[in-house]
């Protein structure tokens, strides 16, 4: 009977991983396509001032509105848009898509607040990313004191020089960097210190269960006193609940994210949501 089993559950696992390869496969070439045939759209999500709850950035996120499999999340097709390269092309598109709407919503009115924008880590291992965002920028006419570049600690993996090189020169222009997902990884907010770096973007999972537990409220709270002595802005992803809002309002986040707040929502939706709250 156990041999059986054995052999039933070697079929049972290497079935499953003949799945998920094909799946990878069939996404990987409908990826190609996704770009050229507009299956790919942003989502906007409000980043919020503790206090007032009202907005004061935006963060894009791209979906794929895949013609058989339905809307697909990044967190399954970046992964491979990263491994496959596609990731430069599909990063530089969402940033032009960004930059082109921020601009028209500025030119319709809407107050000038930050974009911020996901840029994956391959994208520092490649030249010509700050001509690409310089062309984007001239191309949309947006300022680039609007754009914020949203990195995570896997940057720093490989050769720091050329990273921190970048960056400076990123900054020179006048755009924004805010370290995504931070305490996800393995590097400390001392590691982050020589770096040119405005914002710390603190992962959900130091969010949850924070105002519940000693242990844990003590360490964001060292986190975000550190922060702010660096001169870093610190933001709250993820605050799902009332409690969690109140907790790191009191901590003195400068900015809040999450579904409390909204969801991220698409760009009609998202415009009566401003325009809602502009109104109030
Ligand atoms: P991220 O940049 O850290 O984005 C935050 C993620 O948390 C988003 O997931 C957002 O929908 C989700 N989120 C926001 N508020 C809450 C909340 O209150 N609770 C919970 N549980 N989740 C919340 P999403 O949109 O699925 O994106 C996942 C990740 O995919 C992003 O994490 C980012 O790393 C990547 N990504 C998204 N768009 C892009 C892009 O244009 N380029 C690149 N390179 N990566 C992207
Ligand atoms: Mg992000
Ligand atoms: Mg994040
Ligand atoms: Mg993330």
């Amino acid at each position: 009977v156990a041999k059986e089993q054995g052999a039933s559950s070697y079929h049972f696992f290497s079935q499953a991983l003949e799945d998920s390869l094909n799946e990878k496969m069939y996404l990987e070439n409908g990826l190609r396509n996704a770009l050229h045939d507009e299956q790919l759209f942003l989502v906007y999500q409000p980043l919020v001032s503790p206090a007032s709850g009202k907005t004061t950035g935006i963060e894009t996120l791209i979906r794929w509105r895949h013609p058989k499999a339905g809307i697909i999340s990044p967190a399954k097709f970046i992964p491979l848009a990263e491994t496959s390269g596609l990731i430069v092309e599909i990063d530089l598109w969402v940033l032009r898509e960004a930059c082109r709407q921020a601009k028209d919503w500025q030119d319709r009115g809407f107050p000038k607040i930050p974009m911020s924008v996901n840029l994956s880590a391959k994208q520092f291992y490649r030249t010509g990313l700050l001509e690409d965002i310089q062309t984007i920028l001239e191309e949309t006419g947006l300022s680039a004191q609007y754009i914020n570049l949203e990195i995570t600690e896997s940057v720093f993996i490989k050769h720091m020089d050329p990273v921190i090189e970048t960056l400076t020169q990123l900054r020179n222009m006048g755009i924004q960097i805010s370290i995504d997902d931070f305490g996800t990884g393995y590097s400390s907010l001392s590691q982050l210190q020589s770096l040119p770096i405005s914002v710390v973007k603190l992962d959900r999972t130091f969010i949850q269960g924070a105002e519940q537990s000693e242990m844990k409220s003590s360490v964001v709270k060292a986190v975000i006193e550190l922060a702010h002595s660096m001169g870093l802005q610190v933001v709250a992803e993820g605050i799902e609940t009332e409690q969690e809002r109140n907790f790191f309002t009191r901590l003195e986040c400068d900015e809040l994210q999450g579904f409390y707040f909204s969801k991220p929502l698409e760009v009609s939706i998202f415009e009566k949501y401003l325009i809602t709250e502009y109104s109030q």
